[in-house]
């Protein structure tokens, strides 16, 4: 049994048929996945939630599929950390990161939406699925096909990190690296998908790839105890998690769930690739495409398909959306693992660094509740913090040669505090 009602253009409301459509014909409007919500009413509860698998599939009732999940059947449901060295540090009262990282199989936030479009794509009938890439993507998109028995291509700019390549390659899919940036990527990808008959997740399978990402919003609000966070930073890439966390927080408040709380959302880029937040700093509700020039490779896409609605909905709900530099970027990294034990790549260093910088510019405030979406690990990227350590030379097995190097690392090495007890 499924809630699922039509595709419904986001421009004219216009219903069509489910299938692998991504625009509407009147306006070029992208099409989105449209539910049946009264039909959800006392039939999707908190009890039907938490009687279901500990994975993104307990949300299977607000998912676009038919039948059964053909893929994921273990991702999602990742940690919700409750960061109190952190808040401490910040000087805020309480702090929330969605960890991830620590997401299954590859360590992203990717793999919620590849789950979803594979088993769409199944649904569907095709043999065959591709993807369009930063990197994380090729690299659900690679485990996951493997899983499934799918054959995969993955298009990918010829610039990324070798973790995220190599970690991609050992699925064995069949990859294409073009020079060029992800937007160069992206352009080749919307030909292949029209003359190939091959499932495109984030292009030809796009409507129903980018509801994957409501899971990340209805896990935050049920790992809360079934509470929205005041405040949630997402990092902005192509602009599709951000909207649709809004939305999981919005079906959720819609079903009474959870009390709406006027949740604002905010939006994290880096400043070598931050359309949506130049757009919003000069009051435009459209962007102006750029040439990213970042170390945070999985968020430089400079012409996001779904930047628009980023803006429109950063609007709505109160939000706003800062930048940071890449050194902020790193900073914000070594913060996160010093304080929670949280490793992350460069997208993960972006949100907490833009989070940093709207508590102190007082767009958030310190005494409400706030969650850092943190969306990728940072072992896939571990080049970007070569050198960002002091490390000393080998020693003799010795322990002469040990007693001197213990003194020198506590004069280099500050004692962390211990973890603040808890309030309320
Ligand atoms: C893809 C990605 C994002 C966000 O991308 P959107 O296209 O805006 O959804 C954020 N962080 C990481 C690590 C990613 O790989
Ligand atoms: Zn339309």
């Amino acid at each position: 049994m499924s809630y699922v009602k039509s595709l419904r253009c986001k421009e004219c409301h216009t219903d069509y048929a489910l299938g692998p459509l991504t625009v509407c014909d009147n306006d070029f409007g992208p099409l989105e996945v449209a539910y049946d919500y009264e039909a959800m009413k006392g039939k999707v509860t908190r009890a039907s939630i938490e009687a279901g698998p500990r994975s993104l599939w307990r949300y299977k009732d607000l998912l676009p599929i038919e039948g059964e999940p053909k893929a994921g059947f273990n991702s999602g449901f990742t940690p919700l950390i409750k960061a109190d060295r952190l808040a401490a540090e910040l000087g805020v009262k309480e702090l929330y990161i969605k960890d991830d990282s620590a997401n299954y199989p590859s360590f992203s936030y990717k793999d919620r939406v590849v789950s979803v479009a594979l088993t769409k794509a199944i649904e569907f009938g095709f043999d065959t699925v591709g993807c369009a890439s930063t990197g994380n993507l090729a690299h659900s998109v690679a485990a996951h096909a493997a899983a499934a028995g799918l054959r995969a291509f993955v298009m990918i700019p010829d610039d990324l990190e070798e973790g995220k390549v190599v970690g991609s390659l050992v699925f064995g899919p069949r990859m294409v690296k073009i020079k060029g940036n992800y937007d160069d990527v992206n352009r080749l990808c919307s030909q292949i998908a029209d003359k190939y008959n091959w499932a495109i997740v984030n292009v030809n399978l796009r409507p129903y790839y980018t509801e994957g990402a409501k899971t990340h919003g209805f896990e935050i609000a049920e790992q809360m105890g079934w509470r929205l966070p005041q405040h949630t930073v997402s990092p902005v890439a192509g602009g599709t998690i951000l909207p649709k966390i809004y939305k999981a927080y919005k079906e959720f408040i819609t079903l009474g769930l959870v009390e709406d709380n006027s949740p604002k959302i905010y939006g994290a880029q880096a400043d070598g690739c931050n359309p949506v937040v130049k757009a919003l700093r000069e009051g435009q509700e459209l962007f102006h495409p750029q040439k990213p020039n970042t170390i945070a490779k999985s968020i430089a896409i400079g012409n996001p398909a779904d930047g628009y609605y980023v803006i429109q909905d950063i609007k709505e709900s109160g939000g706003w959306g800062e930048s940071a530099s890449d050194q902020e970027i790193l900073d914000a990294v070594k913060l996160l693992a010093r304080t929670e034990g949280i490793f992350t790549e460069p997208a993960g260093g972006t949100t907490l660094a833009c989070t940093i910088k709207l508590i102190q510019s007082g767009k958030i405030p310190r005494d409400e509740s706030i969650c850092v979406c943190i969306t990728g690990n940072g072992l896939k990227t571990v080049e970007v913090m070569q050198g960002q350590f002091a490390t000393s030379p080998a020693i003799n097995a010795k322990m002469s040669e040990f007693n001197e190097l213990v003194s020198q690392l506590e004069e280099t090495h500050t004692t962390p505090s211990p973890r603040p007890t808890p309030t309320a």
